[in-house]
């Protein structure tokens, strides 16, 4: 038997529930708060540094835990500004050379605020038709700039690891690879492919194909026809080629491999070919990137990151499968929890296509800058990331000491310096740690043919020639006293 619920208890507990929902008064000033919190934010990033080193980043947050009764939203704030805005690299910033930066949209801000405001379902079309045709359209319109036709689908992920995944689960399903078939399945990467696409394949329950890696040509690019011999080797010893990823710029050079040879050989085999264009793919907005990054629509799957080179905030990735069926066989299932969701709709819906149910309304954010902005902007922005890292090239050469690897494919530099003595290897390293330490900007390194080198990656669309005169700046100053 139930015990008979208490009408007083109700009402305390709807009395304290309903301080969930603040009034419109409360609305306001709390909005005010934060726009004007992300207003001093953005009104001093152009004099903020790119690094921050500090002793215990961010420990004060554990000092304030989570407790029965609240703080003041100014109060939260200023939390945030010490040790979430302040330590470790500044992401939103112009300076931010490192890995791969991307910015943060302030319309996809915008974006985000409403979609939670709202909290639209976005994982079927049934529940939120209109945000699941904005995801849908997106999908289109990078299908569309790829070079995909009209049977291509894809979905929008967290980012381009999860996209991986979801592309790789298709290939192995819609090939057959399991059980016995794992350990004769060979997959082709080169040895800069980006460490997401073996973590797919473990995920994957992949770990036990045969990995070879291709060898790259002086520019860091897969070499075809080691591609083509390897296989054919491969056919011949009885194994089954099955899986080529083509890098549409590497995350370590930005080198972009041969995709056109790539997308030939895999026809010619049957391999199934996916291109990483996580980091490069929407280069192809551009008269710079159209030649370099032809052949992607020769995939069968491909995967793009909004949020790195559309400028994003982190969170957005997309996956595209040429034929968007093959998302369907694998990632379609049948419950009676989703029973109310009619089959066949006029739109597919993201849950069919990924692993996620419920999910962010990740569409906002992208379709909100690119229906305000337009397109034109972001090709400019992209035209610009290039030629700022071919400038760059051009004028680390003239600085005494340093010695750069091949002109850039895209928008990322690999440089060191050549010390007059001593470890090349060690002198960059402090070199790094001297950067680190200054702040002003922030770049990352990497290892190529065995050597440590810096790496500059031109990738934020607040990054324009100012910051690459400062970085120029900063590198001579350092390397200088360094070497005394
Ligand atoms: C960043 C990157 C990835 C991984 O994407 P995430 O969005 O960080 O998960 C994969 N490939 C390349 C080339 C990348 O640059």
């Amino acid at each position: 038997m139930s015990e008979k619920v208490d009408i007083d208890d109700l009402e305390r507990m709807e009395a304290l529930s309903r301080t969930l929902e603040p009034g419109p008064a409360d609305r306001e000033r709390m909005v005010a708060l934060v726009a004007g919190y992300a207003e001093s934010f953005l009104k001093e990033l152009d004099q903020a540094p790119g690094f921050v080193l500090s002793d215990a980043p961010g420990a004060p947050l554990l000092d304030s835990p989570i407790t029965e009764d609240g703080i003041d939203l100014g109060s939260a704030l200023q939390l945030i500004g010490d040790n979430v805005d302040r330590p470790g690299i500044n992401t939103a910033s112009g300076k931010m050379l490192g890995f791969i930066p991307g910015g943060g949209l302030f319309h996809s801000a915008l974006g985000d605020f409403l979609a939670a405001v709202s909290n639209r379902y976005s994982g079927h079309f049934f529940g939120g038709p209109g945000a699941v045709r904005m995801e849908n359209m997106l999908v289109s319109w990078m299908a569309n700039i790829i070079g995909y036709l009209e049977s291509a689908g894809g979905t929008l992920l967290s980012g381009g690891s999860l996209a991986h995944l979801t592309a790789i689960v298709c290939a192995r399903d819609s090939c057959g690879i399991q059980g016995e078939e794992v350990a004769r399945s060979v997959v082709y990467i080169t040895e800069h492919a980006h460490h997401s696409v073996s973590k797919a394949l473990h995920i994957a329950g992949l770990s036990e194909c045969v990995v070879r890696h291709v060898p790259v040509d002086g520019r860091f690019r897969m070499e075809a026809h080691s591609l083509a011999e390897t296989v054919k080797g491969d056919k011949k010893r009885g194994l089954r080629p099955w899986l080529v990823v083509g890098s549409a710029g590497t995350t370590n050079t930005g080198s972009v491999d041969p995709l056109p040879e790539i997308g030939e050989i895999s026809e010619q085999h049957g391999l199934w070919f996916h291109v990483d264009g996580a980091y490069g793919a929407f280069f192809i907005l551009t008269p710079e990137g159209k030649g370099i990054l032809e052949g992607m629509a020769r995939s069968d799957s491909i995967i793009m990151d909004p949020h790195k080179t559309l400028f994003l905030p982190h969170g957005t990735g997309a996956v595209l499968l040429k034929d968007w069926k093959q998302l369907h066989k694998s990632f379609r299932w049948q419950s009676y929890v989703v029973q109310d969701v009619p089959e066949r709709a006029d739109e597919l819906s993201p849950m069919d296509m990924s692993p996620e149910l419920t999910r962010h309304f990740r569409g906002l954010r992208m379709w909100l800058p690119l229906k305000v902005l337009g397109v034109a902007p972001f090709r400019a922005a992209l035209s610009e990331k290039i030629n700022l890292a071919r400038y760059f090239h051009e004028q680390i050469q003239k600085i005494d000491g340093f010695e750069v690897g091949p002109a850039p494919d895209l928008s990322i530099v690999i440089f060191r310096f050549i010390p007059p003595q001593g470890s090349p290897d060690a002198f960059n390293q402090r070199l790094l740690e001297a950067i680190l330490e200054d702040g002003r900007i922030f770049v990352s390194s990497t290892r190529v043919d065995g050597n440590f080198v810096l790496r500059l990656a031109v990738g934020s669309f607040r990054t324009h020639l100012n910051d690459i005169d400062e970085t120029l700046e900063v590198l001579e100053q350092l390397s200088g006293r360094m070497v005394g």
